[in-house]
């Protein structure tokens, strides 16, 4: 909050100093800010979707260096109106299909000014004691929202935790169980561990199990088809453990999807777990995208065996209302979170944490700092209240089955997976595609004349490639 009632120059340094807090510059800029973004809304439909500018765009538009004097708010706006808007592809555009959604709310939009107001750094209880226990509040208000078993709530023994990604969410889990298991076998074994998903599982796990120092070579993504509705199969799990035991390898780790990326498939959870926990392997459950309709009753069988897994995590910030960022993790055994995270130092000494009363968020991350991400989830829980959650959920499920519908009435397309949620994959179908001309270069032709036209965003992915018996070619498909 620049103090712009200052006449002098900061350069000749006679200024008083700056206040970078002061409360009426704060209140007279932010109204500013509030109102420049709900102009922002009322446009929205205005501009393209996706960003039609060129690599490099901002470079020529903008000065080499940074100012050495103020300027003031009205002329940042100007610009952020010139320059950066059209650099700016509009995720919360209703015309933006590309994806998974990122649905944003007034709720959690005030949630996060709230919380970026107040601009805490929650590492440890004392640091900030509401940014804790709001966390552990409404991470059990969710967790009952979602009929998790008790043992993954703090009222049972579990827990759960906010980090700010999915890919956090497997870094720390299979840091925990790496750790866990090294500790028994010896750390020697390290390049041994074996990791298992589903070819459709998501990339970002690969990059986690890279940072965790896990050979990417014991990465085992097993094959899925299109007649199994691209679902990972508990008894093709079973005959890739087998095959590592037999070369002296050792099961880690099996990465369950609840709605994956590529078709939104859902893994059956109860048959994998029970695999799983005969070699004593660790189960995350991925649901970033899917998690968050599972607190409609209709939808809750997606997680039905979730009671064999370790762990369930899923991003707040896809579909629940809640900006970006927030990505909710149980798990069962925080003690195993807490071995391979935590650290100590002097000055974070305190009589709560060291007469056990406490949850010190810092020991069940990668960061020491946090930021205080419960308050704008409580204030959408709050704001909407889980009824109202729910309807909007379904509305979105509704819409997508709709549209599945009107696709598969109309021979020009294809419906290429079964629509669990509120993604459609389809494409035009081969058969209204002209002799001669490649279906998937000319459904990938199509999409860009939409992305390019600005009036929709949408974005394909390729499945059924070469694990799908049915088809001899890669589909490529649109989900919208
Ligand atoms: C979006 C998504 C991810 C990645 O989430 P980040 O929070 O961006 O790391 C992982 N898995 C699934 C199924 C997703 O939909």
């Amino acid at each position: 909050m620049g103090d712009l009632k200052l006449n002098h120059s900061v350069e000749n340094g006679s200024a008083s100093m700056l206040n970078p807090l002061d409360h009426e510059e704060f209140r007279r800029q932010g109204h500013m800010v509030i109102d420049f973004l709900a102009d922002y809304y009322q446009n929205i439909e205005t501009y393209p979707v996706r960003s039609q500018v060129e690599p490099g765009y901002l470079q020529e538009r903008l000065p080499q260096s940074a100012p050495l004097n103020p300027e003031p708010i009205e002329t940042i706006l100007k610009d952020v109106q010139k320059h950066i808007i059209p650099g700016i592809t509009h995720w919360q555009s209703p015309n933006f299909f590309a994806y998974f959604s990122a649905c944003g709310s007034i709720a959690g939009f005030l949630g996060e000014m709230l919380s970026t107001g107040f601009n805490i750094v929650g590492f440890n209880w004392v640091a900030s004691p509401a940014a804790t226990e709001l966390e552990s509040i409404v991470m059990d208000w969710l967790g009952k929202m979602l009929k998790l078993p008790s043992s993954f709530l703090f009222s049972g023994g579990g827990g759960g935790v906010m980090y700010a990604s999915t890919s956090e969410a497997f870094l720390c889990t299979l840091t925990a169980i790496r750790d866990q298991k090294l500790s028994v076998i010896g750390r020697e074994n390290l390049g041994k561990l074996v990791v298992y998903c589903s070819d459709q599982t998501h990339f970002s796990l690969k990059k986690s199990v890279q940072i965790a120092g896990i050979s990417p070579e014991n990465v085992r993504p097993i094959l899925t088809s299109k007649s199994d509705d691209f679902q990972l199969c508990p008894e093709s799990l079973r005959l890739a453990i087998i095959s590592d035991l037999e070369a002296g390898l050792i099961p880690l780790y099996l990465c369950c999807t609840v709605g994956t990326t590529s078709s939104t498939a859902v893994d059956p959870l109860g048959p994998l777990c029970d695999v799983a926990k005969e070699y004593r392997i660790w189960v995350p459950v991925d649901a970033a995208y899917a998690g968050s309709a599972c607190i409609c009753p209709e939808f809750r069988h997606f997680l039905d065996g979730i009671e064999g897994a370790n762990s369930l995590s899923f991003n707040a910030h896809k579909w629940l209302l809640t900006t970006l960022d927030c990505c909710c993790l149980w798990v069962k055994d925080p003690s195993a979170l807490i071995n391979a995270l935590s650290t100590n130092a002097e000055i974070l000494k305190n009589k709560a944490t060291e007469a056990k009363q406490v949850v010190d968020y810092k020991d069940w991350q990668m960061a020491l700092g946090r930021r205080f991400r419960a308050l704008k989830l409580w204030l959408v829980l709050r704001s909407y209240g889980v009824a109202r959650i729910r309807d909007f959920l379904r509305g979105h499920v509704e819409m997508a089955k709709h549209f599945e519908m009107l696709l598969a009435a109309d021979k020009r397309f294809e419906v290429v997976f079964p629509t669990n949620f509120a993604t459609v994959g389809f494409r035009v179908s081969p058969s209204a595609i002209p002799n001669g001309e490649d279906v998937n270069a000319f459904n990938q032709n199509l999409l860009e004349s939409i992305n390019a036209s600005g009036g929709a965003h949408m974005v394909h992915a390729v499945v059924g490639g070469v694990c799908d018996p049915t088809s001899g070619a890669l589909d490529t498909e649109f989900c919208s």
